[in-house]
Parts: C-alpha cells; sequence; structure tokens
C-alpha cells in the first residue's frame, strides 16, 4: 500500500515538473496529452516514471520502423562519426549515393531532397508552377493549383493558404494567390473545375487518405479518375505522400492502391526512420529539370546524416517486410475493432495500419476522455478534429503484441459506456 501511494507521488512530482517547464516556457502551439517520455524501443515509449505504453501515433506516421531502429541508429552514428553537414556547396558520398538509391527505389528519373514535410509540399508547388509556366505556357502570374477540401499539407504560409480549416489559416494573412478549393472524393468537381480554368492550371494536389482529416479514405478508383482527368487536361498530379507513403497503407505508396504513378511524389515522415527530419520531391526530368541553379534548395537538404538514415528507413522496410505487414495488421485491426459493442463508435476506417474510430460524446464523455483511459491503461493515441481517434502503431508490431492493444482499446470503450 505504502509503495503504491509513493509511486503515485513520484509520478506526479517529475511529470509535473516537466510539463509545468512546457507550460511556461514553450509556446502553446500544441495540447499533449499529460505524459512526458524519455525512452523508446520498437513500438513502445516509456514515461519518465518508467511507465510502459503502446505508441499508437507513431509521431502521425514518422516512426513506421519502429523506436530508435538499431539499423537505422547505427547509420545515423556510423555517419555522425565521419561527416555530418557539407551543405549542397560540394558534392557528398552519402548524398550522390542516395540519389541512385531513391530512383532505384522509387522508379522516378530524380529526387530532389528538403528537410521537413511541409518543405517537400512547398517544393512540389513550386515545381509544378514552374512546369506550368516554362512547360505548358501559362502566363506566370494566372498560374492556378487545385488542391482539396479537408486537406493538411504542413504549416507554412502558403501551404496553410490551401486549408479550409480556420485553426490553421486564420489570422495568418494575408495568404498566397493562386489556389482553387474544390471538395475531397469528387472527381465530378475535378472535372469541373479543369473544364473552367484547365489552361491555366498546372496542377492538382491530393493525400491519397486524408491523413489529419481523420483518416479519411476516398471511394476506390478516386484517384485514378483524377489522375485520368488532369492528365487530359495537361495537367500534373501531384501526391502528398508524407503520411501515407512508406508502407503505412500496405503499399509502399498509398497511390498504388489505385495504381496510378503521380507526375510529382512527396515523402517525408518515416523517410526520416523516426530519427531526422528527412523530405523528399520525386519526379521525372522533364518537371524536374526545369529547377536550374540556385533557384531553389535548403542548407541542410540531403545532409549527409539525413541521406544515409534515409536509405537505412527503407531498406528496413523492405527488409522487414512492413508493406506487407501493415496489410496484414490492419486487416486484424479493423475487424477485431468493429467487433466492440460502443455507443460512442459511430464508424471505424482506414487502410493499412492507418486507422481510425470516429466517436460521438456520450455524456460530456469525448474522444479526449477515452485516450486519457486509453493511456492510463497504457495506450497512446490522439484525437484529431475532437471526434476521431487515429490509430497507427509503428508498421513492425507483430499479431499478438497487436491482439495486446486491440484488448486495451476494446476495455476502454466497454469500460466507458
Ligand atoms: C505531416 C504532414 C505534412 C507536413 O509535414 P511536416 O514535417 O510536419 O512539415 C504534409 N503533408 C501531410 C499529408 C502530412 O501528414
Amino acid at each position: 500500500m505504502a509503495t503504491t501511494k509513493k509511486q503515485a507521488t513520484v509520478k506526479k512530482t517529475a511529470s509535473k515538473r516537466l510539463m509545468g517547464l512546457e507550460e511556461k516556457y514553450g509556446a502553446h502551439n500544441y495540447h499533449p496529452l499529460p505524459v512526458v517520455l524519455s525512452r523508446g524501443k520498437g513500438i513502445y515509449v516509456w514515461d519518465v516514471e518508467g511507465k510502459k505504453y503502446f505508441d499508437f501515433l507513431s509521431s502521425y506516421s514518422a516512426v513506421n520502423q519502429g523506436h530508435c531502429h538499431p539499423r537505422i541508429v547505427k547509420a545515423l552514428k556510423d555517419q555522425a562519426d565521419k561527416l555530418c553537414l557539407t551543405s549542397r556547396a560540394f558534392y557528398s558520398e552519402p548524398f550522390c549515393e542516395y540519389e541512385k538509391f531513391m530512383h532505384d527505389f522509387f522508379g522516378y528519373d530524380r529526387v530532389l531532397p528538403m528537410n521537413t514535410g511541409a518543405e517537400g509540399v512547398e517544393t512540389a508547388l513550386k515545381l509544378a508552377r514552374r512546369w506550368g509556366a516554362v512547360k505548358k505556357g501559362i502566363e506566370n502570374d494566372k498560374i492556378k493549383i487545385i488542391c482539396c477540401e479537408g486537406n493538411f499539407h504542413g504549416r507554412t504560409v502558403t501551404v496553410i493558404t490551401m486549408s479550409n480549416d480556420p485553426s490553421s489559416y486564420a489570422d495568418y494573412g494575408p495568404l498566397t494567390p493562386g489556389f482553387i478549393r474544390i471538395p475531397y472524393n469528387d472527381p465530378k468537381a475535378l472535372e469541373e473545375a479543369l473544364n473552367k480554368y484547365g489552361d491555366e492550371v498546372c496542377a492538382f494536389i491530393a493525400e491519397p487518405i486524408q491523413g489529419e482529416a481523420g483518416v479519411f479514405v476516398p471511394d476506390e478508383g478516386y484517384l485514378k479518375k483524377c489522375f485520368d482527368l488532369c492528365h487530359q487536361h495537361n495537367v500534373l498530379f501531384i501526391a502528398d505522400e508524407v503520411q501515407t507513403g512508406i508502407a503505412r497503407t500496405g503499399k509502399m505508396l498509398c497511390s498504388e492502391h489505385d495504381g496510378i504513378r503521380p507526375d510529382i511524389v512527396i515523402l517525408g515522415k518515416a523517410l526520416g526512420g523516426g530519427v531526422l527530419p528527412v523530405s523528399a520531391c520525386l519526379a521525372d526530368d522533364d518537371i524536374m529539370l526545369n529547377v536550374k541553379p540556385g533557384e531553389h534548395g535548403s542548407t541542410f537538404g540531403g545532409f549527409p546524416l539525413a541521406a544515409r538514415v534515409a536509405m537505412e528507413a527503407l531498406k528496413v522496410v523492405k527488409r522487414e517486410h512492413l508493406v506487407e505487414n501493415a496489410e496484414k495488421m490492419g486487416k486484424i485491426f479493423r475487424e477485431e475493432i468493429m467487433k466492440i459493442n460502443s455507443p460512442f463508435i459511430v464508424q471505424v476506417r482506414g487502410r493499412g495500419l492507418l486507422n481510425a474510430i470516429v466517436t460521438k460524446p456520450i455524456g460530456n464523455k469525448t474522444a479526449w476522455d477515452i485516450c486519457l483511459r486509453m493511456m492510463e491503461k497504457g495506450l497512446l493515441a490522439k484525437p484529431t478534429h475532437d471526434d476521431i481517434i487515429r490509430f497507427a502503431p509503428p508498421l513492425v508490431i507483430k499479431e499478438a503484441e497487436l491482439r495486446k492493444a486491440i484488448q486495451i482499446i476494446k476495455e476502454t470503450f466497454e469500460e466507458m459506456a
């Protein structure tokens, strides 16, 4: 008894002190669950008091390979001892090898390296605009890009211009001109926009599954229809695969589910193997070579550490069959979660290991309370848009572990009702 009480007190002091520091000295641009983490391994993380949790967020799918993957950490450390940063003013051995590696791995002519996902998106928009001006011959200040309602492409000013979520864009104006927003999962809307503005449109950008919107999965064939429409109008199709790419949805790229090869692919998150911010745009010569030396770049983009880490991160995905595992575990997850009988659950949806439960509040209990209870029971997940809980464990999860986690989720919903 005495020890339990003492442990409870310890818990409060260590975590509380640290959360207090963030409260007092950090910008308040996040609202984290009240848990302070200090260690991670594979699919698990530990808080400062030593309590172990299933990580069912995986840093928004940046940790697909699992926390502190030994091969990825080794690649990081080995390279750190040799050469960390050169800038692109000089060639570096790891980056040159990385360029060829990315070509062989994804089958695009070229790669343009950046660091964060938002920068990858910015880069894709610039590549598309440049292509529109140079190849399609659109007058530069008339160039338009079509985007989708409910999108999340990152946080820079141009990128938030595409958002229709006020919490992303409100009071950050003036925003960037040149975007047309249409409903997602609505090929008709794209057709109409292209018929109306097609001559001035350089690109259409979409997430193959809308992650931040709450794992919104479009109808089968939606991407293919959009891709075909784009090509009829000589418009580039940009797939933002920052969250859906790198095996998360049971394919290496989510676009493969619809059998398409986007003109530009944006990668980020898990490309960095859960240890570094690494993003990239992939495209063929016709698009990529319109940008000449000095016309775009990033000091850190493609730095030696990032190049080594990204190659190892992708090798791990292949070596450990994470595409197949995501597909298989995802099926089990949805099958089992759909069996839960709870008044809170409105819908279960997802693909591979990118899944969500859409909830509705009962009394004054919301998705936030459900996540707090799951946290107490040893599983971390976070609500998006107040009522949707995303479940996205590292893709290295095994069936027995997944079933334990499902049991926690099941018990939580049963206890809450
Ligand atoms: C997370 C995300 C981004 C932004 O990535 P950052 O690294 O946070 O800048 C862009 N697009 C999608 C689809 C994302 O999920």
